[in-house]
Order: structure tokens, then C-alpha cells, then sequence
């Protein structure tokens, strides 16, 4: 937990958020500026910076993470349909927020860039 950052001051409940899943380990809650029906953050709890700052023993972090994703994906209607899962990576990645997190976004059909 960092004072500084968004997404720790979200998880510990001290910024309100639109909280949609959280087993203890990972927390999933509505992005505040959706850009799509479905945009959801999927964040560790704990402090982690970046995909730059992932090490050796979160292989199994991750990988929940991604099953989350696809279990909120179901829930919200739109697996079938499709989504797409995007993590930013540092500036010209275009991550603004430091504490590493799984886009989830879905719900229109999405533009064939990817930037
Ligand atoms: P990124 O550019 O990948 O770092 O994405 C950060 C995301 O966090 C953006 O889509 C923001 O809209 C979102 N965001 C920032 N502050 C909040 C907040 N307080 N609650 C929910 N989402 C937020």
C-alpha cells in the first residue's frame, strides 16, 4: 500500500469505487471513465508498480488475474460477444496509474487499432 497511489487508496476503501469483485488477493472495480458498456480494472491488492515490475513468484498472480477477467467477462454477458483485456505499460504504453491493471473492456465492438 503506497499513499500516493489511486488504485491502493481504492482497494483500502478510503477512495469509493464501484467494487465488483474481490477475493482478497485481486480487486476488480468500474473504470471512472468507461470507454466502452463494459470497462472494469482488474488490479492485485498488493503494490505493484508495472508489468516491469512483476517477479519471479507472480506467475500465478497474473495468471488469476486473467481468469477474473474472464469470469467477470461471463458475468457481465460478454463472452461470447468478445471484449479485449489490455495492460498499459509505462508512458508510451500510456499508463497513467502506477499499480499494475488488466483493462477490461467490452460491451460495442471495438476499433481494429491497436494504436
Ligand atoms: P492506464 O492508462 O492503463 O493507467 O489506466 C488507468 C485507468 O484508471 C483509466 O482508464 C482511468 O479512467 C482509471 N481511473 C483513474 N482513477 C480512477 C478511479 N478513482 N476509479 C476508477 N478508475 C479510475
Amino acid at each position: 500500500m503506497t499513499d500516493e497511489c489511486v488504485f491502493c487508496r481504492i482497494i483500502s476503501g478510503e477512495i469509493p469505487s464501484n467494487t465488483v469483485y474481490d477475493d482478497g488477493e485481486i480487486v476488480a472495480f468500474r473504470d471512472v471513465q468507461p470507454i466502452a458498456p463494459t470497462h472494469i480494472l482488474i488490479v492485485p491488492r498488493r503494490h505493484i508498480s508495472g508489468v516491469n515490475e512483476l517477479a519471479p513468484g507472480d506467475e500465478a498472480l497474473v495468471g488469476r488475474i486473467v481468469l477474473v477477467a474472464r469470469q467477470l467477462a461471463q458475468k457481465e454477458g460478454i463472452d461470447e460477444s468478445g471484449y479485449r483485456l489490455v495492460v498499459n505499460c509505462g508512458p508510451d504504453g500510456g499508463q497513467a496509474v502506477m499499480h499494475l491493471h488488466l483493462h477490461l473492456i467490452g460491451g460495442r465492438k471495438l476499433d481494429d487499432s491497436l494504436g
